[in-house]
């Protein structure tokens, strides 16, 4: 988690790094900060609990001045969210700064012995000791300079990291390192801009260094972009090209990222389909599954490893594989799977799914999978990601930048290129027949359409939220394919209007959930027209005798659930596979109401953050 911007070059670095730390923000919002350095070699430095907005009124007129400088916004780790704690972190001797991405396991050990060669701390982070140990090493021979000592130092480092280090006596030359965090570097003319993801970057430079793995950088005016390993072997760096335009992170009139994004679904779905769904030819192109072929052909088992909303997309694509492939599906927590000691090897492929393509336990899993001899199938949404590079294969959900916390185009898109992988699979593999191949490739293309007429229901779904909005809890049901559908429900509840809300599938609510059911509690349900209907019909009777509010997603022109329900939003009909993507709409919309009514922070809810990259 965690936000860094870096600047160095001919603008002044202050209002840059605060407009790249806006964009950040969604990684973290406990607190933000800056030190910047001008060329007398003086350092301002400004931290603030809150938000950058708290930064910018903290700074006030005190605008620092200077052309190479650091942000940070953070989502803390280790030490409360206080000024105290906020990054950047300064050495001893106040000349070195320094941002911090991640966590430094060892960091008490280091802790202690700098305290032991007389080094004293102001803060409870792990990231202060990173920077004194910078600075110890600088002083131990006079002939390391701040790229020598950083990687130097970095060897003793057990942990994740992405740094940006400065020093006062260098001011043309920002220090760059990278562990298991993102970093990327902009390169424009005479000037460096370096960031967690390349938001805060494209409206500079379209070319792009994504720095690797224990790789240190330096960037430097006169000198240009050095690249070594901690190691230190040179790296030549690889310059690629951004394809992400500007509007497509900009609110774009709308009142918040995530009311954008839902409504960005009907053409972020089409832009997952598009070249993959060939209609005219019978067929669906993947190529990271067509040129794997037989591996796919082969496979003896999937497992599926993601976490928060991509595990529930993960959960919807267990139902679709066994559905089209007939072949044994796992779906698993990354962060439990990677710590246990799991039966893996030739033969499986791993399927992880994050949107951020940086989550840390999904990376680590995937590191596991693949030393086990396991394939790796990786679906991300941010181009160029660490989970898109380190897998052995995978497909782009292509939704576009998702920067509001709560995931919503993201989840969809997932939902999407999972079908697509299911189908494609189950193609391969002859375990579905022609026509029903066809028939869901018609449903698939038609699912577009589907969503844009869900999303002019917006007037009901405002008066639901406001008839809802002050429940203190709420149960979200549904089975079979919809049973993910209603885990997802519940988790938006949850993260964004801090009610609290549980997912279950329908017919367990029997052995406990139902106990909470009274005239206050409204019960979320999707009741749509697939294989479990009448069992649904049943439940919603169940939980109507014990008083229950009833808020039904039903099929346009169903009758037999309106009869019970309290309210009804109709979906137009779709194959059973294919119904997640739409059911789960209503829910979005839902929570995202009831938590504009309750004066939540939508897009950045408390304690919560976009780019989960800590373990
Ligand atoms: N571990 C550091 C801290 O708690 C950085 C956390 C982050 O990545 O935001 O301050």
């Amino acid at each position: 988690m965690c936000g860094i911007v870096g600047y160095l070059g001919e603008q002044p670095a202050f209002p840059l790094i605060i407009k790249g730390l806006k964009r950040l923000e969604y990684r973290g919002y406990d607190s933000a900060g800056v030190a910047v350095i001008d060329t007398k070699g003086s350092l301002t430095h400004h931290r603030k609990k809150g938000k950058v907005d708290d930064l910018l009124a903290h700074v006030g007129d005190d605008v620092p001045t200077g052309h190479l400088g650091i942000g940070h916004t953070r989502w803390a780790t280790h030490g409360p969210p206080n000024d105290v704690n906020a990054h950047p972190h300064l050495s001893g001797d106040g000349q070195l700064a320094l941002i911090h991405n991640g966590i430094i396991e060892n960091y008490h050990a280091l802790k202690e012995t700098l305290i032991a060669r007389g080094h004293s701390f102001y803060s409870d982070t792990d990231t202060e000791v990173l920077v004194h140990l910078i600075a110890e090493v600088m002083k131990s021979s006079e002939e390391l300079d701040l790229f020598e000592a950083t990687r130097v130092a970095l060897n003793e480092v057990v942990g994740a990291y992405a740094i940006a280090v400065v020093d006062i006596a260098r001011p043309d030359e920002l220090i760059l390192a990278r562990k298991s965090s993102p970093l990327v570097i902009g390169i424009g003319e005479c000037e460096y801009f370096v960031a967690s993801d390349a938001t805060p970057i494209i409206e500079y430079t379209k070319n792009v260094v994504y720095l690797e793995d224990e790789e240190v950088a330096r960037v430097s005016l006169s000198a240009g972009l050095k690249i070594r390993t901690i190691k230190n072997h040179r790296v030549t760096p690889v310059i690629t090209e951004l394809e992400m335009a500007l509007e497509s992170i900009e609110k774009g009139g709308y009142e918040h990222f995530m009311l954008k994004e839902i409504h960005e679904q009907p053409k972020s779905i089409a832009d997952c389909l598009r070249g993959r769904l060939r209609l005219g030819h019978g067929t669906i192109r993947m190529a990271g599954i067509d040129d794997h072929e037989s591996m796919w052909t082969e496979a003896k088992r999937l497992i599926i490893v993601a976490c928060g909303t991509s595990w529930h997309a993960g959960l919807v694509a267990e139902y679709m594989f066994e559905d089209f492939v007939r072949i044994p599906v796992e779906v698993e927590y990354a962060s439990e799977f990677r710590y246990r000691n799991p039966v893996l090897g030739e033969g499986d492929i791993l399927i992880a799914i994050s949107q951020s393509g940086e989550t840390a336990d999904t990376l680590a899993a995937i590191r596991m999978a693949k030393e086990r001899g396991a394939h790796v199938f990786g679906i991300c949404n941010v181009v160029g990601s660490s989970i898109s590079r380190e897998s052995d294969s995978g497909a782009y959900t292509h939704a576009g930048p998702e920067i509001g916390v709560a995931s919503t185009k993201a989840f969809t898109a997932q939902l999407t290129v999972l079908a697509l992988v299911a189908m494609r699979v189950g193609q391969l593999r002859g375990t579905m027949d022609p026509q029903q191949l066809n028939r869901l490739m018609v449903g698939l293309d038609g699912v577009p359409e589907k969503v844009e007429a869900l999303l002019k229901k917006e007037s009901d779904f405002k008066a639901i939220a406001e008839a809802y909005k002050a429940a203190p809890n709420a149960l979200f049901l549904g089975r079979g394919y919809n049973f993910p559908v209603a885990l997802e429900g519940a988790l938006k509840l949850k993260e964004i209007s801090y009610i609290h809300a549980e997912g279950y599938p329908a017919a367990e609510m029997k052995h406990g959930p139902i106990a909470l059911i009274d005239e206050n509690m409204p019960v979320f349900i999707v009741a749509t027209q697939d294989a479990h209907y009448e069992k649904v019909l049943s439940n919603i009777q169940e939980v109507k005798a014990r008083g229950g509010k009833i808020i039904a997603v039903v099929t346009a022109g169903d009758t037999e659930v309106a009869r019970m329900a309290d309210h009804t939003i109709e979906v137009l009909p779709a194959q059973d596979a294919l119904v997640p993507i739409l059911s789960t709409i209503p829910f979005q919309l839902l929570s995202y109401h009831i938590a504009v009514m309750l004066d939540r922070n939508v897009d950045q809810p408390r304690n919560l953050a976009k780019s989960v990259t800590v373990e």
